[in-house]
């Protein structure tokens, strides 16, 4: 290869390779590429254009460059009015710097310029044949190559110039040009193209690929737009001709508008793209309507002003109801709390008590004097979870449950919810529903309940929650634990009286559009009522009696033009029918084999007589009355303390041998059961075997162990209080059971005997008459003996413990 050196001023390249036969021109702006410019132009425009190893340096140096650049010649130069120089140059012939004698100010080298070999082997010929191929392939994929200069270099037969020309007209990383044109022999020139057509191919075929994902993902989007528009013209105009169509428009004006929460607004938004797509008399159609609507009619960001005046709820308490201090108390604590501090959540008042005591309607009274709305949810018969929680919308039918359509209809989100009769709650396969209500009613985690219908979670943690209640019995642990318990037991004589004078007569009156002086009911009447007409320990009963009176007395006085109805002891019966109870309900004489009990039921005490009958036979025991578990295993136990003590009592030890034992309890088909009978039945079984008379006019109540020792009781209020309407007097009560003695109703403790008991055998000592052939002086030399509490005397001094 021949050669020859020359100096010449150099200009580097930024990012391109100028080639030999090469035209082409490009802008300059540097100092020293100025400056070599400018050099060049004093001799005949020859220069040397070499490329930068980094495109991005401004300064550079001599080892900044390659060392194989081009010799061209400057054609052209334009000023430009940046104050750059666009230069026309065409390359002439490779060369190497040799030497660079100085970089400023431009780079001057000495050069070494090689002649292109000129020779021709079929092995080469081969290589350019595979090089046009390739480069037809390149113009095909890149579409950047024009027809001219393809014409062209179809033309050129020189297997180096061929290289040189479709270097210089295809596009490729400055490296890889900077390769080819580094390359003086042939051969390794065209397997430098042929590598570089080769990678640049395989580029334009991903870029190829690349395009046709975006495009049609664009296309997808275009598609859809267009569809949507058409959905909404096609919607625009059906709306004209049927007005429901219009309802969309009025729905999503309704969720811009109702204030809701982020999350429950992009909800609805989705959920009216899908009733868009709908077709509008489809049942889904339906069921999305019905939810956009329910979850816009849930109170969101609603709230009323608590009322923090405590004087003004204690009013309006005292206003609604007699008594009930306890309850009210708790009442003002609360408000006082809230008017302190701003959140008070986690408080959920439980009023547990007999039916008609007033525990819906305090909590009614609650809501009104804190300025809340009122809701009640009766959760009796509730059994499936879904009652609480809704059913999911896949169901058809789909509803949601009772808190949020409480909610919905306190149209307020602090609103007060009474869950009444959270007793009565119970469970089957469809899951629990007091696991859902652990949820609602759990400070830590109602902040976000969800209910399966409405799908998004709603704040109820400023919700007051009152829950109310027969039994606590029927509770489950973990409810209970989050409420606040206060009992409400039931009502003496005189509460009724009261509670009926001040409250119950006068709204009746109000209520069945009577005026004051209309009516006149003596207190005498209310006491009769009480007796004679209701057995309860609320005044529900009471309240309907009268109510009874004011509308037979609304009759008479229209009827009858009469201007004003005397109610009194006389006349009761022709306004509410025969009595329906007789006061003195006690057995007319003692006999032998029945003993009186005292039960606890749902509306409150009542005496219950027990009925043992001993007959010849072979030792079996019978126990009917629908008695419960607890009940049974109480009278077995009576069994087995009365035969280790058959000498005690003088009943024949081996009767378990010769008698069979019937015990029943009449009423027998209300379910009964609860251990406090356990005296009363051993009572009657011993009267039985003995054949001594149980006294008519004690009544019993305590639990009986093996040995004979009574345990305490329940309900002493209820229990009491039933007895001494009764016409008993005397109480036989366990010895634990006076601490409870406050809990008797004064007028209880005035006129019935008090008698405490810690054995059993002291119990039949005191309620079994002498046997027969004792004299009735004996009978009351007995009485005298065992020591009891007088009516009216202090009860501490008198106990029948051994
Ligand atoms: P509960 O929910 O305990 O079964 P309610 O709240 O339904 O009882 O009460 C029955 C009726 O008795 C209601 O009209 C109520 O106003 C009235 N009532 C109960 N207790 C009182 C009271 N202490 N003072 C005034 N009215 C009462």
């Amino acid at each position: 290869m021949k050669s020859n050196n020359k100096k010449l001023p150099v200009i580097a390249l930024r990012g391109f390779v100028v080639f030999p036969y090469m035209v082409m021109h490009f802008d300059i702006a540097r100092e020293m590429s100025l400056n070599a410019l400018k050099e060049a132009s004093k001799t005949d425009n020859i220069i040397f254009l070499v490329a930068q190893k980094e495109e991005h340096l401004e300064e550079i140096n001599d080892t900044d460059i390659y060392d194989i650049g081009t010799i061209a010649k400057i054609k052209q130069t334009i000023k430009l009015k940046d104050g750059n120089v666009r230069i026309l140059v065409e390359g002439i012939s490779r060369a190497k710097i040799l030497n660079v004698s100085h970089v400023s100010p431009y780079i001057s080298a000495d050069v070494c310029e090689y002649e292109e070999p000129s020779h021709k082997d079929s092995q080469l010929d081969l290589m350019v044949k595979k090089c046009r191929e390739l480069f037809g392939v390149y113009i095909e994929r890149s579409g950047r190559v024009s027809p001219e200069i393809v014409f062209g270099i179809n033309g050129v037969n020189e297997a180096g110039q061929f290289a040189d020309l479709i270097a210089a007209n295809m596009e490729a990383d400055t490296e890889d040009k900077q390769a080819i044109l580094a390359a003086l022999d042939i051969k390794d020139r065209l397997t430098e193209l042929l590598r570089t057509l080769n990678k640049e191919i395989e580029l334009l075929q991903f870029e190829t690929q690349l395009n046709n994902t975006i495009k049609s993902k664009i296309d997808e989007k275009q598609h859809e737009y267009y569809l949507r528009e058409q959905l909404d013209v096609i919607q625009e105009e059906l709306s004209k001709l049927d007005p429901s169509a219009s309802e969309i428009t009025e729905l999503i004006h309704r969720i811009e508008t109702a204030g809701l929460p982020q999350d429950v607004a992009k909800k609805l938004e989705k959920e009216i793209v899908r009733l868009k797509k709908t077709a509008p008399s489809s049942p889904e159609a339906g069921v999305i309507k019905t939810y956009i609507d329910y979850v816009l009619d849930l109170p969101w960001n609603k709230f009323t002003d608590d009322n923090l005046n405590i004087k003004k709820a204690e009013t309006i308490l005292n206003e609604d109801h007699y008594g009930l201090e306890k309850v009210k108390e708790r009442i003002l604590e609360f408000l006082a709390v809230k008017a302190l501090s701003a959140k008070s959540g986690g408080s959920i008042l439980c009023l547990v008590g007999p039916p008609g005591v007033g525990k819906t309607s305090i909590a009614m009274s609650i809501a009104r004097s804190l300025n809340r709305n009122y809701v009640r949810v009766s959760l009796g018969g509730v059994r499936d979870e879904a009652d609480i929680r809704g059913h999911r919308k896949t169901y058809i039918g789909a509803m949601p449950g009772r808190i949020m359509t409480a909610l919905k209809d306190a149209g307020s989100s602090n609103p007060l919810i009474l869950l009444d009769e959270v007793d009565k709650m119970s469970m089957d396969l469809k899951g629990d529903p007091s696991a859902a209500l652990l949820e609602v009613l759990d400070s830590e985690q109602n902040h976000a309940f969800r209910d399966h219908f409405i799908e998004v979670p709603f704040d109820l943690s400023n919700v007051m929650f009152v829950c109310t209640a027969n039994s606590l019995s029927n509770i489950q642990r973990p409810l209970l634990d989050r409420m606040e318990i206060i009992e409400i037991s039931g009502y003496t004589d005189y509460e009724k009286m009261c509670i009926a004078k001040q409250y119950l007569i006068p709204k009746q009156i109000e209520k069945n559009g009577l005026k004051k002086t209309s009516i006149r009911i003596s207190d005498d009447v209310i006491s009769d009522i009480t007796d004679f007409y209701t057995r309860e320990s609320g005044v529900r009963g009471l309240e309907r009696s009268i109510g009874k009176l004011c509308r037979k007395s609304a009759k008479l006085i229209v009827s009858q033009e009469k201007k004003r109805v005397d109610i009194t002891s006389k006349n009761l019966e022709e306004f509410l029918g025969a009595k329906i109870y007789t006061k003195d309900r006690i057995l007319p004489e003692d006999t032998v084999g029945v003993a009186t009990g005292l039960a606890w039921t749902m509306v409150g005490g009542d005496i219950l007589f027990i009925e043992v009958n001993a007959m010849e036979g072979s030792g079996k025991i019978q126990l009917t009355g629908k008695l419960g578990d607890v009940m049974k295993e109480s009278a077995n136990a009576a069994i087995s303390y009365i035969r280790s003590k058959a000498d005690r009592f003088g009943i024949d030890p081996s009767f378990y041998n010769n008698k069979d034992i019937h015990v029943h309890v009449p009423e027998g088909a209300t379910p009964k059961d609860g251990p406090s009978a356990g005296i009363t039945i051993a009572t009657a079984i011993i009267s039985a075997l003995t054949g001594r008379a149980v006294r008519r006019d004690i009544a019993m109540t305590g639990e009986i162990t093996l040995r004979g020792r009574v345990l305490p009781i329940g309900g002493l209020k209820e229990k009491s209080m039933a007895t001494y309407k009764s016409g008993v007097k005397t109480i036989i009560i366990p010895s634990e059971n006076k601490k409870d003695l406050e809990e008797i109703p004064e007028i209880v403790r005035k006129n019935v005997n008090i008698v405490f008991v810690s054995e059993m055998d002291s119990v039949a000592d005191f309620a079994l008459c002498p046997p027969q052939t004792e004299s009735v002086q004996n009978k009351e030399q007995t009485e005298q003996k065992i020591p009891f509490i007088k009516p009216g005397s202090s009860v501490a001094k008198y106990s029948l413990t051994k």
